[in-house]
């Protein structure tokens, strides 16, 4: 168990490292946010920032030496520069999970070999495998980069098979993984919480939402569809999270559908999708992804108000903060970015008891 006042390390610099500062906080720790970026709005409510390159032996050593133990809220740090700070400092969750989390590929090999049901997928490390894969699979089909893809970016679909050139092209033609369409009713999530003990938990399954490949909004209580099919989702996630001898929050992204949920992909971090668990769940996924690395007892997980909603900020709808803030029933999380972009996430806002306005 971590003593009060010990300092958990944070990579990554964004507003999911800014929320786990802050519960971090009420639980008396001090945080240390590394993230190579010149802005950091996790920094901005942390105890110390680094400011370096993932690749920077020498600051990570100091970062090593300067924490309790590591966590991480981006799931593209590279996976030498948790193995470099495992040789100094506990890193929780290490290096297993964001092997297979950064690569496409791995994770539906790593989920199928678990008994997971995926979406139809084959290996294209180039344009000929392209050809071989949409011949195995089938139009329509979907097309992503094996590495750095989220939020919908390095994906292109393909309506037939004479979409390849386009489709290759549009991807920049990195190595990927050819998916077939899955027609589900609806995207659903499980977040779950495993400790150091290897005690799991799991939050209620929000329906998720996306626009234009970015989630817009989760929402409980789900579709019954997305209830019944969210026990066999879970058993999925504490499959994967004991394979992986995982500590932490991990989140499974699934399409509901009438032959069951199908995984998609996982984020070995906190999510987007658990927002909702600030106001709507007893304890939230921050609170509990701190008490797992810090080897505390896990907290309630339960919804004990429904229904819940939250809705991202997302570029300019951060204009809409006045009228939110003027809704009494709304809980409003502002990120702190300085820039407002398209298609950057600024902030959410939560509805518990009640729907919005
Ligand atoms: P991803 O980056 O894998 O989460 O994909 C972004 C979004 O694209 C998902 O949330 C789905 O809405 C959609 N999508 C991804 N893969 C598939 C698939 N195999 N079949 C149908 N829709 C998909």
């Amino acid at each position: 168990m971590l003593a009060p006042g010990s300092t958990i390390g944070i990579l990554g610099g964004g507003q999911l490292g800014r929320m786990l500062a802050v519960a971090a906080a009420q639980l008396g720790y001090r945080t240390h946010v590394y993230a190579p970026d010149r802005e950091s709005v996790a920094a901005q409510v942390a105890a110390q920032h680094s400011q370096a390159a993932w690749d920077d032996e020498p600051r990570l050593a100091a970062f090593a030496a300067a924490c309790d133990v590591v966590t991480l809220e981006f799931e593209n740090v590279p996976v030498d520069t948790l193995r470099f700070l495992s040789g100094h400092v506990a890193v929780r969750p290490g290096a297993a999970a964001l092997e297979v989390a950064q690569d496409r590929l791995a994770e539906k090999r790593f989920v199928a070999g678990l008994g997971g049901r995926t979406a139809p997928f084959a290996a294209v490390p180039d344009r000929a495998a392209l050809d071989a894969a949409l011949a195995g699979i089938g139009a329509p089909a979907i097309l992503k980069t094996v590495r750095m893809g989220y939020d919908g970016k390095g994906q292109a679909r393909l309506a037939a098979a004479s979409d390849a050139d386009a489709a290759w092209d549009a991807i920049g033609r990195h190595p990927a993984i050819l998916e077939g369409f899955v027609a589900f009713d609806h995207e659903f999530s499980v977040i779950l919480v495993r400790g150091t003990d290897g005690e799991a938990r799991v939050w209620d399954s929000p329906l998720n939402v996306h626009q234009d490949g970015i989630l817009a909004a989760s929402t409980l209580p789900p579709p019954p569809i997305v209830r019944d099919q969210q026990a066999e989702a879970r058993a999925m996630m504490e499959r994967i999270a004991e394979a992986l001898d995982y500590v932490g929050v991990l989140t499974g992204e699934f399409f509901a559908t009438a032959d069951g949920p199908v995984f998609n992909e996982m984020a070995p971090r906190v999510h987007n999708s658990g927002h909702w668990t600030i106001e709507g769940a007893v304890t939230s996924q921050f609170e509990n992804h701190i008490r797992a690395v810090a080897g505390l007892p896990l907290g309630d997980t339960a919804a004990p108000r429904l229904p819940v909603t939250m809705r991202n900020l997302i570029g300019r709808d951060i204009d809409g903060v006045p009228a939110l803030l003027a809704d009494g029933a709304c809980h409003l999380h502002h990120y702190g970015k300085a820039e407002v972009r398209a298609g950057r996430k600024l902030g959410h806002a939560t509805w518990v008891g009640t729907e919005p306005a």
